[in-house]
Protein backbone atom coordinates (compact mmCIF):
# COMPACT_ATOMS: atom_id res chain seq x y z
CA UNK A 1 0.00 0.00 0.00
CA UNK A 2 2.50 2.39 0.74
CA UNK A 3 4.59 1.74 -2.11
CA UNK A 4 1.62 2.47 -4.37
CA UNK A 5 0.92 5.59 -2.34
CA UNK A 6 4.50 6.50 -3.22
CA UNK A 7 3.72 5.77 -7.00
CA UNK A 8 0.91 7.71 -7.27
CA UNK A 9 1.94 10.82 -5.04
CA UNK A 10 5.74 11.48 -5.36
CA UNK A 11 5.34 12.47 -9.35
CA UNK A 12 2.43 15.31 -7.74
CA UNK A 13 4.96 16.28 -4.53
CA UNK A 14 8.08 16.17 -7.04
CA UNK A 15 6.36 19.14 -9.58
CA UNK A 16 7.55 22.45 -9.58
CA UNK A 17 5.15 24.59 -7.92
CA UNK A 18 4.53 21.83 -5.28
CA UNK A 19 8.39 21.44 -4.34
CA UNK A 20 8.93 25.54 -4.63
CA UNK A 21 6.71 25.43 -2.09
CA UNK A 22 7.69 22.59 -0.20
CA UNK A 23 11.51 23.77 -0.84
CA UNK A 24 10.31 27.10 1.07
CA UNK A 25 8.63 25.44 3.99
CA UNK A 26 11.40 22.27 4.78
CA UNK A 27 14.41 23.60 3.45
CA UNK A 28 16.10 21.52 0.83
CA UNK A 29 19.58 19.49 1.45
CA UNK A 30 21.87 18.32 -0.91
CA UNK A 31 21.97 14.88 -1.72
CA UNK A 32 25.45 13.01 -1.84
CA UNK A 33 24.91 9.89 -3.56
CA UNK A 34 27.22 6.69 -3.79
CA UNK A 35 27.13 3.73 -6.16
CA UNK A 36 29.16 0.69 -5.36
CA UNK A 37 28.76 -2.38 -8.09
CA UNK A 38 27.39 -2.28 -11.45
CA UNK A 39 25.38 -5.01 -12.92
CA UNK A 40 27.45 -6.59 -15.65
CA UNK A 41 25.86 -9.66 -17.59
CA UNK A 42 27.10 -13.17 -16.71
CA UNK A 43 28.79 -11.47 -13.34
CA UNK A 44 26.55 -12.63 -10.24
CA UNK A 45 27.93 -9.43 -8.24
CA UNK A 46 23.97 -7.71 -7.37
CA UNK A 47 24.69 -4.01 -8.68
CA UNK A 48 22.49 -1.27 -10.48
CA UNK A 49 22.16 -1.19 -14.50
CA UNK A 50 23.42 0.63 -16.73
CA UNK A 51 20.04 1.63 -18.14
CA UNK A 52 18.97 2.50 -14.14
CA UNK A 53 21.67 4.39 -13.99
CA UNK A 54 21.38 6.73 -17.54
CA UNK A 55 17.78 6.89 -16.32
CA UNK A 56 18.59 8.57 -13.02
CA UNK A 57 21.13 11.14 -14.81
CA UNK A 58 18.72 11.92 -17.51
CA UNK A 59 15.98 12.65 -14.65
CA UNK A 60 18.43 15.26 -12.95
CA UNK A 61 19.32 16.74 -16.50
CA UNK A 62 15.76 17.45 -17.37
CA UNK A 63 14.24 18.13 -14.14
CA UNK A 64 16.52 21.60 -13.64
CA UNK A 65 19.15 19.94 -11.14
CA UNK A 66 22.93 21.29 -11.27
CA UNK A 67 25.66 18.27 -11.23
CA UNK A 68 28.03 19.44 -8.73
CA UNK A 69 31.65 17.89 -7.32
CA UNK A 70 32.03 16.53 -4.10
CA UNK A 71 34.84 19.01 -3.90
CA UNK A 72 32.77 21.60 -4.77
CA UNK A 73 30.30 21.02 -1.74
CA UNK A 74 33.04 20.92 0.33
CA UNK A 75 34.51 24.04 -0.49
CA UNK A 76 30.78 25.50 -0.26
CA UNK A 77 30.38 24.56 3.04
CA UNK A 78 34.11 26.26 4.21
CA UNK A 79 32.66 29.12 2.79
CA UNK A 80 35.04 29.40 -0.12
CA UNK A 81 32.19 28.86 -2.88
CA UNK A 82 28.46 29.37 -3.70
CA UNK A 83 26.43 26.14 -4.82
CA UNK A 84 23.90 26.61 -7.21
CA UNK A 85 20.41 25.88 -6.85
CA UNK A 86 19.54 22.04 -6.81
CA UNK A 87 23.08 21.00 -6.52
CA UNK A 88 23.48 17.27 -6.44
CA UNK A 89 26.87 15.54 -6.32
CA UNK A 90 27.83 11.42 -7.17
CA UNK A 91 30.14 9.28 -5.66
CA UNK A 92 31.41 5.91 -6.22
CA UNK A 93 33.28 3.68 -3.74
CA UNK A 94 36.05 0.74 -4.21
CA UNK A 95 37.53 0.41 -7.12
CA UNK A 96 36.39 -2.19 -8.99
CA UNK A 97 36.55 -3.17 -12.87
CA UNK A 98 33.25 -2.46 -14.13
CA UNK A 99 32.92 0.47 -12.09
CA UNK A 100 35.70 2.14 -14.11
CA UNK A 101 34.53 0.41 -17.57
CA UNK A 102 30.85 0.75 -16.92
CA UNK A 103 29.84 3.66 -14.59
CA UNK A 104 32.65 6.22 -14.71
CA UNK A 105 32.00 6.28 -18.87
CA UNK A 106 27.99 7.21 -18.16
CA UNK A 107 28.85 10.07 -15.73
CA UNK A 108 31.24 11.89 -18.31
CA UNK A 109 28.80 11.20 -21.26
CA UNK A 110 26.60 13.37 -18.86
CA UNK A 111 28.95 15.62 -17.81
CA UNK A 112 28.35 14.81 -14.49
CA UNK A 113 31.41 15.10 -11.90
CA UNK A 114 32.20 11.54 -10.63
CA UNK A 115 34.70 11.15 -7.16
CA UNK A 116 35.96 7.78 -7.38
CA UNK A 117 37.16 6.30 -3.97
CA UNK A 118 39.47 3.88 -4.34
CA UNK A 119 40.46 0.94 -1.82
CA UNK A 120 44.83 1.38 -2.93
CA UNK A 121 45.73 -2.45 -2.14
CA UNK A 122 42.76 -3.48 -4.36
CA UNK A 123 44.18 -1.28 -7.61
CA UNK A 124 48.14 -2.38 -6.22
CA UNK A 125 46.91 -5.90 -6.86
CA UNK A 126 47.88 -6.90 -3.50
CA UNK A 127 44.85 -8.28 -1.90
CA UNK A 128 41.24 -8.49 -2.86
CA UNK A 129 38.67 -7.15 0.53
CA UNK A 130 37.64 -9.09 2.90
CA UNK A 131 33.91 -8.29 2.14
CA UNK A 132 34.67 -10.11 -1.63
CA UNK A 133 35.92 -13.05 -0.34
CA UNK A 134 33.41 -13.53 2.16
CA UNK A 135 30.55 -12.95 -0.61
CA UNK A 136 32.96 -15.46 -2.67
CA UNK A 137 33.06 -18.25 0.20
CA UNK A 138 29.07 -17.76 0.41
CA UNK A 139 28.59 -17.74 -3.03
CA UNK A 140 30.40 -20.79 -3.90
CA UNK A 141 29.87 -22.96 -1.07
CA UNK A 142 27.62 -26.35 -1.81
CA UNK A 143 26.81 -26.64 1.68
CA UNK A 144 23.60 -25.75 3.02
CA UNK A 145 24.48 -25.16 6.22
CA UNK A 146 28.21 -24.64 7.92
CA UNK A 147 29.09 -23.91 11.80
CA UNK A 148 32.41 -21.95 12.36
CA UNK A 149 33.82 -21.92 16.08
CA UNK A 150 35.94 -18.77 16.72
CA UNK A 151 36.95 -17.51 19.89
CA UNK A 152 34.05 -18.01 22.50
CA UNK A 153 31.55 -17.41 19.26
CA UNK A 154 29.89 -19.84 17.43
CA UNK A 155 28.02 -19.18 14.27
CA UNK A 156 25.27 -21.35 12.70
CA UNK A 157 25.09 -19.94 8.92
CA UNK A 158 22.18 -21.46 6.84
CA UNK A 159 23.25 -21.48 2.84
CA UNK A 160 20.60 -23.06 1.25
CA UNK A 161 18.96 -20.92 -1.00
CA UNK A 162 19.32 -17.34 -2.61
CA UNK A 163 17.30 -15.34 0.57
CA UNK A 164 19.60 -17.39 3.28
CA UNK A 165 22.40 -17.01 1.69
CA UNK A 166 21.77 -12.77 1.59
CA UNK A 167 21.01 -13.11 5.40
CA UNK A 168 24.00 -15.09 5.43
CA UNK A 169 26.66 -12.62 4.21
CA UNK A 170 24.53 -9.66 6.12
CA UNK A 171 25.45 -11.91 9.56
CA UNK A 172 29.16 -12.40 9.09
CA UNK A 173 29.57 -8.93 7.70
CA UNK A 174 28.20 -7.70 10.63
CA UNK A 175 30.19 -10.45 13.04
CA UNK A 176 33.06 -9.03 11.31
CA UNK A 177 32.34 -5.42 11.66
CA UNK A 178 32.31 -5.80 16.01
CA UNK A 179 36.04 -7.56 15.62
CA UNK A 180 39.11 -6.69 16.03
CA UNK A 181 40.45 -6.12 12.79
CA UNK A 182 43.25 -8.17 12.86
CA UNK A 183 41.69 -11.30 13.24
CA UNK A 184 40.23 -10.97 10.14
CA UNK A 185 42.53 -13.32 8.15
CA UNK A 186 41.78 -16.11 10.44
CA UNK A 187 38.29 -15.71 10.39
CA UNK A 188 38.02 -15.53 6.66
CA UNK A 189 40.10 -18.87 7.06
CA UNK A 190 37.62 -20.85 8.76
CA UNK A 191 34.86 -19.69 6.93
CA UNK A 192 36.50 -20.81 4.12
CA UNK A 193 37.23 -24.01 5.64
CA UNK A 194 33.83 -24.93 6.90
CA UNK A 195 31.69 -23.87 3.81
CA UNK A 196 34.46 -26.28 1.65
CA UNK A 197 35.38 -23.51 -0.94
CA UNK A 198 39.53 -22.67 -1.53
CA UNK A 199 39.48 -18.59 -1.87
CA UNK A 200 42.24 -18.12 -4.81
CA UNK A 201 44.86 -15.34 -4.40
CA UNK A 202 43.95 -13.25 -7.13
CA UNK A 203 40.47 -12.06 -7.20
CA UNK A 204 38.07 -13.54 -9.58
CA UNK A 205 36.83 -12.19 -12.27
CA UNK A 206 33.70 -11.11 -10.39
CA UNK A 207 36.16 -8.79 -8.41
CA UNK A 208 38.57 -7.76 -10.80
CA UNK A 209 39.90 -4.69 -9.78
CA UNK A 210 40.74 -1.65 -11.81
CA UNK A 211 44.04 -1.05 -12.91
CA UNK A 212 46.31 2.58 -12.12
CA UNK A 213 46.29 2.93 -16.74
CA UNK A 214 42.68 2.79 -16.33
CA UNK A 215 42.88 5.00 -13.56
CA UNK A 216 45.14 7.84 -15.22
CA UNK A 217 43.10 7.65 -17.89
CA UNK A 218 39.65 8.02 -16.37
CA UNK A 219 41.19 11.14 -14.48
CA UNK A 220 42.44 12.69 -17.61
CA UNK A 221 38.91 12.50 -18.96
CA UNK A 222 37.71 14.38 -15.44
CA UNK A 223 36.50 11.97 -12.98
CA UNK A 224 38.71 12.69 -9.52
CA UNK A 225 40.10 9.99 -7.39
CA UNK A 226 40.13 10.10 -3.52
CA UNK A 227 41.59 7.45 -0.98
CA UNK A 228 39.36 4.72 0.87
CA UNK A 229 42.12 3.35 2.73
CA UNK A 230 44.69 0.27 1.65
CA UNK A 231 42.94 -2.43 2.73
CA UNK A 232 39.20 -1.76 3.60
CA UNK A 233 39.30 -3.03 7.31
CA UNK A 234 37.29 -1.10 9.18
CA UNK A 235 39.49 1.73 10.76
CA UNK A 236 37.81 1.68 14.48
CA UNK A 237 38.84 -2.01 14.79
CA UNK A 238 42.32 -1.31 14.57
CA UNK A 239 45.05 0.17 16.21
CA UNK A 240 45.72 3.39 16.01
CA UNK A 241 49.05 2.85 14.10
CA UNK A 242 47.37 0.77 11.48
CA UNK A 243 44.42 3.52 11.27
CA UNK A 244 47.21 6.01 10.39
CA UNK A 245 48.98 3.56 7.79
CA UNK A 246 45.35 2.53 6.55
CA UNK A 247 44.46 6.82 5.78
CA UNK A 248 48.00 7.96 4.87
CA UNK A 249 49.75 5.47 3.03
CA UNK A 250 46.15 5.20 0.79
CA UNK A 251 46.90 8.75 -0.05
CA UNK A 252 50.41 8.31 -0.88
CA UNK A 253 49.81 5.66 -3.36
CA UNK A 254 47.26 8.30 -5.11
CA UNK A 255 49.75 11.04 -4.62
CA UNK A 256 52.66 8.68 -6.55
CA UNK A 257 50.10 7.23 -8.98
CA UNK A 258 47.94 10.15 -9.99
CA UNK A 259 48.34 13.55 -10.95
CA UNK A 260 45.95 15.44 -9.01
CA UNK A 261 44.02 12.88 -6.72
CA UNK A 262 41.37 14.84 -4.18
CA UNK A 263 42.30 15.31 -0.33
CA UNK A 264 39.10 13.54 0.70
CA UNK A 265 38.86 10.12 2.48
CA UNK A 266 36.30 7.77 2.67
CA UNK A 267 36.12 5.51 5.80
CA UNK A 268 35.85 1.90 4.91
CA UNK A 269 32.31 0.61 5.67
CA UNK A 270 31.70 4.06 7.09
CA UNK A 271 29.12 3.58 9.49
CA UNK A 272 28.80 5.84 12.27
CA UNK A 273 30.62 2.93 14.35
CA UNK A 274 33.14 2.13 12.12
CA UNK A 275 35.10 5.67 12.54
CA UNK A 276 35.23 8.26 15.65
CA UNK A 277 37.46 11.29 16.52
CA UNK A 278 40.81 9.01 16.38
CA UNK A 279 39.95 8.97 12.69
CA UNK A 280 38.68 12.67 12.20
CA UNK A 281 41.46 13.72 14.09
CA UNK A 282 44.17 11.59 11.91
CA UNK A 283 42.77 13.41 8.78
CA UNK A 284 42.99 16.92 10.47
CA UNK A 285 46.20 16.33 11.02
CA UNK A 286 46.85 15.66 7.75
CA UNK A 287 44.87 17.76 6.39
CA UNK A 288 42.50 16.33 4.63
CA UNK A 289 39.83 18.67 3.24
CA UNK A 290 37.32 16.30 4.26
CA UNK A 291 35.81 12.59 4.71
CA UNK A 292 32.72 10.81 3.54
CA UNK A 293 30.56 8.21 5.59
CA UNK A 294 28.05 5.88 4.90
CA UNK A 295 25.36 7.20 7.25
CA UNK A 296 22.39 8.52 5.60
CA UNK A 297 21.18 11.39 4.84
CA UNK A 298 21.90 15.14 3.18
CA UNK A 299 24.28 18.13 3.52
CA UNK A 300 22.73 20.76 4.73
CA UNK A 301 23.61 24.29 5.02
CA UNK A 302 26.47 25.74 6.20
CA UNK A 303 25.02 27.42 8.86
CA UNK A 304 23.79 24.05 10.22
CA UNK A 305 26.60 21.76 9.69
CA UNK A 306 28.51 22.30 11.92
CA UNK A 307 32.05 22.58 10.63
CA UNK A 308 31.89 18.88 10.56
CA UNK A 309 33.31 18.11 7.12
CA UNK A 310 34.60 14.85 8.59
CA UNK A 311 31.32 12.60 8.60
CA UNK A 312 29.81 13.93 5.21
CA UNK A 313 26.72 11.47 5.01
CA UNK A 314 25.67 10.32 1.58
CA UNK A 315 22.44 8.49 0.09
CA UNK A 316 22.57 4.78 -1.93
CA UNK A 317 21.43 5.46 -5.49
CA UNK A 318 18.02 3.30 -5.23
CA UNK A 319 17.19 0.15 -7.97
CA UNK A 320 13.99 2.08 -9.23
CA UNK A 321 12.99 5.46 -10.06
CA UNK A 322 10.67 6.28 -7.54
CA UNK A 323 12.64 6.08 -4.86
CA UNK A 324 15.32 8.04 -6.74
CA UNK A 325 13.13 10.93 -7.41
CA UNK A 326 11.92 11.19 -3.97
CA UNK A 327 15.56 10.67 -2.86
CA UNK A 328 16.41 13.86 -4.94
CA UNK A 329 13.46 15.83 -3.44
CA UNK A 330 12.34 17.66 -0.29
CA UNK A 331 9.76 14.42 0.69
CA UNK A 332 12.79 12.30 1.50
CA UNK A 333 14.45 15.41 3.08
CA UNK A 334 11.06 16.62 5.19
CA UNK A 335 11.01 12.71 5.38
CA UNK A 336 7.31 12.57 4.90
CA UNK A 337 7.31 8.82 4.24
CA UNK A 338 8.86 7.66 7.33
ZN1 LIG B 1 34.02 0.42 0.38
Amino acid sequence: MKELLKKILVPALTSSPVSALAESIFGRGIPVFMIHRMAVEGQSNSGISSDHLRRCLRYLTVNGYTFVSLEEIILSLKNEIALPEKAVAFTMDDGFFEQGSVAAPIFLEFNCPLTFFVITGLLDKSLWTWDAKVSWIIDNSKKNYITVNFGDEKLNIALGNKKSCTLARENIRNFIKEMDAEDLPRLINRLAEAAGVAVPEEPPSCYRPLDWDMARELESRGVQFAPHSKTHRILSKLSRQSAEEEIIDSWETLERELSDPLKIFCYPTGRALDFGPREIEILKKENFLGAVSTMPGYVESRESFDNNFYRIPRLVVPDNMVDFIQYCSWIEYAKIFR
